[in-house]
């Protein structure tokens, strides 16, 4: 049976993009036929992280009515399929949010999971992927400010009709985390699924357009993200 999550966040930069194409490639690693698509038709860029080049067609395209969703899939790491967001504004002006209900249809007959890397903020085009998931996983950091928006986000998500799954705590600093996992927890109101380290070998991956799953397997947060796919997927 399918799943699909929302990776979510309320702030921007607290890592969605870098869950989404990590957890899609530990997922992939695992065997699992995933999917993910880049649902900030805003401000893409989950193609550029995984170094796809030439991607003709994109979301925009199919949001706009002018293309099928296969026209839009990418093959990327271990067969991970990737449906990327286009960089123009253009694009982004034409693109109906709305009509991600209907592609939802056809992405879930094609993979085992589905992770849709979200925009932050609460525009329709934020809010649409908040309803359309089995899930929401919210990407925290250990600050106050990420902690307040991912509130936001999932208030909205309840309120619409969505479900919160848990959170993910991205970028921790153990020794200096400004709030640690039980306080986040309680401010939030979601358990935290797992926590990914700040990890200097994540921003090395993104700028060599790689997953750091596949870059630097060995490191923690390569750890983590497949312990996470692992927990998603089941997996003793
Ligand atoms: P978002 O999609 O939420 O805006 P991104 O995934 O683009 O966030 O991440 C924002 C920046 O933070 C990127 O430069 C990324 O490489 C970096 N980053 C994300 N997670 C980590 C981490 N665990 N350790 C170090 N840098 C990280
Ligand atoms: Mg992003």
């Amino acid at each position: 049976m399918i799943r699909a999550y929302t990776i979510a966040s309320g702030k921007g930069g607290t890592g969605k993009t870098t869950v989404t194409a990590n957890l899609g490639t530990a997922l992939a690693q695992h065997g699992r036929e995933t999917c993910i698509v880049d649902t900030d038709v805003g401000m893409a860029n989950l193609g550029l992280v995984l170094g796809l080049a030439e991607t003709p067609i994109t979301l925009h395209e199919v949001l706009a009515g002018t293309a099928s969703i296969q026209d839009a899939m990418y093959v990327g790491p271990y067969g991970l399929k990737v449906v990327p967001s286009g960089l123009s504004l253009q694009g982004f002006q034409n693109a109906n949010p709305e009509r991600l209900r209907d592609v939802m249809c056809d992405l879930t007959d094609r993979c085992d999971f589905l992770l849709l890397d979200a925009p932050a903020g609460i525009g329709t085009d934020g809010v649409i992927p908040l309803t359309v998931a089995d899930e929401v996983l919210l990407v925290v950091n250990p600050e106050i400010s990420s902690i307040v928006d991912a509130l936001k986000i999932k208030i909205l998500t309840e309120t619409v009709g969505g479900t919160i799954g848990g959170a993910i705590l991205n970028r921790a600093i153990l020794e200096e985390t400004d709030m640690n996992r039980r306080k986040i927890e309680k401010t939030l109101g979601v358990s935290i699924i797992d926590t990914v380290p700040e990890d200097a070998n994540v921003r090395r991956a993104a700028a060599a357009k790689t997953p750091v799953v596949v870059r630097s397997p060995g490191s923690e947060s390569s750890k983590a993200f497949r312990r996470i796919a692992a927990t998603l997927a089941g997996i003793p």
